[in-house]
């Protein structure tokens, strides 16, 4: 075993500073093997689209073509597998955005206009579902960020909360001020486990897998919101029931 090795290595060259290098190691190795594991899943995720589009284009050439109502059956479906693709990647570069890129994106935005404008991007899936998005906080109220992280855990929570909740229903935004921002966004969907809720935030991780590929989820999403929270120099948590709904508390600094 190579790390017992390097230590007893250590032991012998420098004594007492064993237990230092046996940290940095081990850190390293933990960070190569979720760098590892995310490859993986990239692959995997990135694998299945690719299939199937690739599939579907040799039966239309094989013949399929000749039938316009196949066609038309099978290229909706070949859309969808491009939009996917599409949206992983979007979320790959997402997720690649580092905390000392773009240190001079400060920037001082109006909470409740930023609110509304995020919301105002998904007027038509608000509308198709007839869901109503209501925001409650002191007006007037701005607050300096980063807007390359902030953005897309405001974006993030919001897709969420619609994706997962019925038609006819209402979400709320709420958010105070003091010397930290604490928004929360509650929905009254579909909710989920008190296991589920522990294992959210991970890269990746779907409650329902098929369900979460068909409505065109990346699984990568809450993963976004709780690194970029953590590089804000902030926090998020959950709070759930399954059938009753969700609400995602969301803590950031106001400095
Ligand atoms: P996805 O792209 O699948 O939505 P996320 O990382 O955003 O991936 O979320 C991970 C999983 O957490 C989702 O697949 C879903 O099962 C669950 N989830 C996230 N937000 C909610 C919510 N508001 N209500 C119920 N379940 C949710």
């Amino acid at each position: 075993n190579l790390d017992i090795r390097l230590r007893y290595i250590e032991n012998e060259l420098r004594g007492d500073q064993i237990m230092g290098t046996v940290y940095d190691l081990t850190h390293v190795r933990r960070l190569e093997k979720i760098q590892r594991d995310f490859v993986g899943n990239v692959s995997h995720e990135l694998k299945t689209p690719v299939t199937s589009l690739l599939g579907f284009t040799e039966t239309l050439l094989d013949g399929a073509k000749e039938d316009p109502e196949l066609t038309t059956e099978f290229l909706t479906i070949m859309e969808n597998d491009a939009k996917r693709l599409q949206r992983l990647i979007q979320d790959i570069i997402e997720l690649s955005k580092d905390s000392d890129d773009l240190a001079e994106d400060r920037q001082t935005i109006e909470i409740d206009t930023f609110l509304q404008q995020q919301i105002d991007l998904y007027q038509h899936i608000l509308k198709k579902k007839d869901i109503t998005v209501t925001i409650d906080g002191p007006s007037g109220g701005f607050y300096q960020t980063r807007l390359t992280f902030f953005q897309p855990i405001v974006k993030n929570l919001l897709e969420n909360a619609i994706q997962y909740s019925p038609e006819n229903s209402q979400i709320e935004i709420s958010y105070t001020l003091s010397d930290k921002l604490e928004i929360i966004v509650t929905d009254h969907g579909i909710g989920m486990s008190k296991e589920d809720q522990k294992r959210i935030f991970e890269r990746f991780y779907r409650v329902d897998k098929a369900r979460s590929r068909h409505s065109g989820g990346t699984g990568l999403g809450l993963a976004i919101v709780k690194e970029y929270s953590e590089i804000l120099g902030g926090s998020v948590r959950v709070e759930s029931h399954p059938k009753l709904g969700s609400a995602f508390t969301i803590i950031l600094p106001n400095k």
